[in-house]
C-alpha cells in the first residue's frame, strides 16, 4: 500500500535488533486517516469472504482494527488482553505469546463469549515478526471452533520468520507493506507487490 509505504519511509525510524519505531502514526500518536485507508485496503483484500467479527491484540492492533471494522458492516470488535482484570469474565480461552520487542512471555484472554463456532474472524494487527502474537490470536480462534478467514497485517517484517511460518499453514495473510530490509544506514527496502 503506497501511502503506508511513504508514511514508513518519511517518519519510520530504523532502531537496533530489527525494531522499526513508527510512534508517530502508528504506536503512539495515531494517523486516523491512514488507518482508515488502511481498513479500506483490507476490505478489499478479504472481500466476499463473510467476515462477521475481528480479532485482534491489544495496544496497537485495537485502532486498525476499529477502523476496519467500519469497512466490513460495522462488525465486533475484539481483543485479546494482556493484563488480568475484575472486568475480565471466568470462562476465557487464553494462549501463550512470546514478545519480541519486549523479550518475554505474556498471557492474551478472550471471553468465551465473545468467541463463537460460527464466527468467520479476521484477525488485524499492526506488525508480524515471529508471528507470535497471530499464531496465539489464530490459537484462540481454534479453541473456540471459529473459522480464521485470514490475518491482515499493517506492517510485516519480511526478513523475520512470522510471514513463511502463517502461509505455510494455508492461512491467507495480507500485509499492506512488507519490509524485506532495512539498516540504519541504508534505509527500508520495501517488497514490490504490485505483481
Ligand atoms: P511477533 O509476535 O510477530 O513476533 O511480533 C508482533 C508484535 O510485536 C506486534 O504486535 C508489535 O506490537 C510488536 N513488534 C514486532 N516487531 C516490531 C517492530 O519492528 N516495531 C514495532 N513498533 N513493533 C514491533
Amino acid at each position: 500500500m503506497e501511502l503506508l509505504e511513504q508514511k514508513i519511509r518519511q517518519e519510520g525510524r530504523v532502531k537496533g535488533q530489527g525494531i522499526l519505531k513508527v510512534d508517530s502514526f502508528l504506536n503512539h500518536q495515531l494517523d486516523v486517516a491512514l488507518f482508515d485507508e488502511m481498513g479500506k485496503a483490507f476490505a478489499k483484500r478479504f472481500a466476499g469472504e463473510g467476515v462477521n467479527k475481528i480479532l485482534t491484540i491489544e495496544t496497537s492492533g485495537i485502532a486498525i482494527a476499529t477502523c476496519t471494522a467500519r469497512y466490513f458492516d460495522y462488525c465486533p470488535v475484539v481483543f485479546g488482553k494482556k493484563y488480568v482484570s475484575l472486568n475480565l469474565d471466568q470462562e476465557i480461552y487464553s494462549s501463550d505469546v512470546y514478545s519480541y520487542t519486549k523479550q518475554q512471555a505474556y498471557k492474551i484472554m478472550v471471553s468465551k463469549k465473545y468467541l463463537r463456532p460460527t464466527d468467520r474472524i479476521l484477525i488485524i494487527d499492526d506488525f508480524l515478526a515471529n508471528g507470535k502474537a497471530a499464531e496465539a490470536l489464530i490459537d484462540l480462534i481454534n479453541q473456540a471452533g471459529a473459522t480464521l478467514v485470514g490475518v491482515g497485517i499493517a506492517i510485516e517484517k519480511g526478513f523475520q520468520d512470522g510471514g513463511a511460518l502463517i502461509r505455510q499453514q494455508g492461512i491467507v495473510l495480507e500485509s499492506l507493506a512488507i519490509i524485506d530490509g532495512m539498516s540504519e544506514d541504508e534505509g527500508i527496502v520495501f517488497r514490490d507487490q504490485s505483481g
